[in-house]
């Protein structure tokens, strides 16, 4: 799961809100029985064994996207896929890192005293002299038609980076030099894609500096912006189970889960554990009987921003996204330390909208016959069911909440493994997947499932 600053929960209306109690009750549901026949064929051969041995092999060493680390991921996971005779392809797409070679501010020729300044993340390289203009906060309408063709200088606060360089960019500004609006240093900043002009951050005093210059008379500044990008490779690992042709209703359900960790951390749990049951569950479904492909997949730098699920999502034939009834995503399934004391270790199905879907239905249904528990749902991204999803997929995250300490820490190592929670999840995304592969039950018509839906709470868990 990657990390993001702030994180917006929406509670859609009529949502129902529980106090996070939702204990152990067995709800008998349509066709339970028959249900827990078929869970049968798939989950009593889930070994937590196998899934931990394989978390142990992955956490041997980090696997950040671009890395080493990845690549020996990427080709033991291509192995094991292959071994069991599926239909394997290794996807490769471009990442990029940036490299600062220098950030330059001039006036008079030479450069601004102090802190050496900084290039807004995202900002473009370039070289531009040009007469400096005062444009105060840079607020949509205030910024006057002078700056066209000069630098302007803006103070930072009240509206973001982003509409700031948009607000001058607008009026043809050809640079923009922003001063912190507290003294609190000069590392702060961001220009988005297509913002195609130098964008820099110096410290206040070096911009009240430049302020107070401006009032006896006209400035020419330099901003000098030196970033290089280096392309790196990632991958996403793509293994199709067909059914078959006899019987065959047309349709895919997807698996996933992230193979990358993020820099420095062997993401034992973040996560190897999700790729681990990805494993587990093509070794079985491949000796059992199916009606629908079951296609597994890993993802490279899911902790970069989703960027592999993303690329694999625009890189899909539309008959491919027309054929996909369901996308199951398990990131962070084995934590022992995860879940506080929350009902069924704390697991709980994350969708994009906060609304049910297929997945958390057949989820909620399978989490009632293998352990009892209605599992909830919820609301969150954060994870590689997002892309899914704005594909019109029915899509949920199955994860721990809260998560651990050891959360993209560099102790996020097996032995803070639980078995028992892997074998559980494994279960409970194994069934439900099962439900909808399985030749006994008809291919699903408008999303809707065949057998066997409970009543399952919404939580506002937040998971870290
Ligand atoms: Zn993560």
């Amino acid at each position: 799961m990657f990390r993001r600053k702030s994180i917006i929960t929406i509670l859609a209306a009529g949502m129902v809100l529980s106090s996070g109690t939702v204990y152990a009750q067995t709800i008998s549901a349509p066709n339970a029985q028959s249900d827990t026949a078929f869970d049968n064929k798939i989950i009593k051969k889930i070994s937590a064994d196998n899934m931990y041995s394989t978390i142990a092999l992955l956490s041997e060493q980090p696997r950040e996207a671009g890395t080493e680390g990845e690549v020996r991921a990427v080709k033991y996971i291509e192995g094991q896929f292959k071994s069991l005779g599926f239909e394997t392809k290794v996807i490769p797409f471009p990442i990029y890192d940036y490299r600062t070679n220098h950030v330059w501010v001039k006036s008079g020729g030479s450069n601004i005293e102090g802190a050496e300044p900084r290039a807004f993340s995202g900002s473009v390289t370039g070289n531009v002299t040009a007469p400096l203009l005062n444009v105060g906060k840079a607020r949509l309408g205030e910024v006057p038609d002078e700056v066209a063709g000069k630098i302007a200088l803006v103070e930072r606060g009240d509206i973001t980076f982003i509409e700031k360089v948009q607000n001058v960019l607008d009026k043809g500004a050809v640079g923009v030099l922003m001063y912190n609006n507290s003294s609190n240093g000069n590392n702060f900043g961001q220009a988005a894609e297509g913002q195609d002009i130098p964008s820099v951050a110096i410290t206040r005093e070096q911009g009240l500096a430049l302020v107070e210059k401006l009032k006896s008379g006209p400035v020419t500044a330099t901003l000098d912006v030196d970033i290089e990008k280096i392309e790196k490779t990632s991958y996403v690992v793509e293994a199709k189970l067909k059914p078959n042709k006899n019987k065959d209703t047309g349709q895919i359900v997807t698996v996933g889960a992230h193979h990358d960790s993020v820099h420095g951390g062997p993401g034992a749990n973040d996560d190897a554990s999700g790729v681990s049951a990805v494993l587990e569950l093509a070794r079985i479904f491949a000796k059992a009987p199916i009606d629908t492909e079951v296609r597994f997949l890993t993802f490279g730098s899911e902790e970069r921003g989703l960027v592999g699920s993303s690329f694999y999502a625009s890189q899909l034939p539309k008959d491919d996204v027309d054929r996909m009834v369901a996308h199951f995503q398990m990131d962070m399934i084995g934590g022992r330390d995860a879940g506080a004391d929350n009902p069924a270790g704390g697991l709980i199905m994350y969708t994009i909208d906060g609304q049910k879907n297929l997945v958390t239905d057949l989820g909620a249904a399978a989490g009632v016959r293998t352990m009892g528990v209605a599992i909830p749902y919820g609301q969150l991204g954060r994870s590689d069911h997002q892309p899914f999803h704005e594909l019109g997929i029915p899509s949920a995250l199955f994860i721990h909440s809260p998560v651990e300490p050891w959360y993209h820490q560099p102790t996020d190592t097996i032995d803070k493994i639980s078995k028992e929670k892997l074998q559980q999840a494994a279960e409970i995304v194994g069934a439900s997947v099962y439900q909808i592969a399985r030749p006994e039950t008809p291919a699903l018509e408008n999303s809707r499932v065949a057998a066997g839906i409970v009543d399952y709470d919404f939580e506002d868990r937040p998971v870290d």
